[in-house]
């Protein structure tokens, strides 16, 4: 029997990592979905096209082929069949991601990719609009977020270990404008499914996060 867990929340809630440790423990996939958009942003960079030109992104992420595949566990995610992991992590690729999934052609041209994968395995897929779109008949779904502080602090800690300055209150500033146009766009919105179980990471530990997702799927599994 294939099992899904939707895990979705806004930016820096700490999704991926809870994610990927569930899933490790259950011998599940995990799913990264923001990579997926992440890929088709930094396209979109390669080729110098402006954030605001929706426009050109809906005629040419057509020439965008994204796929996944996995080596030691880890997600890659492949852009024109080149590993394109190493390069999407950046704050540009971020602002750019989220202008592109606001635009219906990129959000259906990866649709099918993440549906295809949670039918053919059991999957932790984590995104924006998993338990609302992608996967309305998830097993699980868990809506992961935390202050609009703490999630800024946790991507700045991030940014720095990865030698990256930024100021905090920039780092904070971003990821609000990032949160109010995944909740605003038209398309998808990041918005907590009515069956979802709602996790407040601001005070947990990774660890304490990790159980508390754990311990929803076994109830909901059992
Ligand atoms: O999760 P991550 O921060 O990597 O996602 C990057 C961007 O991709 C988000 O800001 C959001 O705009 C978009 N996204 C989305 N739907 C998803 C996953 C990500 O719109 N399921």
């Amino acid at each position: 029997m294939n099992y899904n867990i939707a895990i979705d929340g806004p930016a820096g809630a700490g999704k991926s990592t809870v994610a990927r440790m569930v899933a490790k423990k259950l011998h599940f996939i995990y799913v990264d979905t923001g990579a997926m958009y992440r890929a088709i942003a930094l396209f979109f960079l390669q080729k110098g096209i402006d954030p605001q030109d929706t426009e050109t992104m809906a005629a040419q992420c057509r020439n965008a082929e994204v796929s996944i595949t996995y080596e030691d566990g880890e997600q890659i995610v492949l852009l024109n069949g080149e590993n394109v992991n190493r390069l999407i992590r950046t704050e540009e690729v971020s602002t750019m991601s989220s202008k592109a999934s606001a635009v219906p052609e990129v959000r259906a041209r990866l649709l099918d990719l993440q549906r295809g994968l949670a039918a053919g395995e059991s999957v932790v897929m984590d995104g924006r609009d998993i338990g609302t779109c992608v996967l309305p008949q998830a097993d699980v779904k868990i809506f992961l977020t935390a202050s609009t502080r703490v999630r800024a602090l946790r991507r700045h800690e991030e940014l720095q270990g990865r030698g990256i300055a930024e100021s905090l209150e920039s780092v904070e500033r971003k990821i609000i404008e990032r949160d109010e146009a995944d909740r605003n766009r038209a398309i998808s919105p990041l918005r907590e499914a009515e069956d979802a179980v709602h996790v407040d990471t601001s005070d947990m530990t990774v660890e304490e996060a990790v159980d508390r997702v754990l311990e929803i799927c076994r109830e909901k599994m059992a």
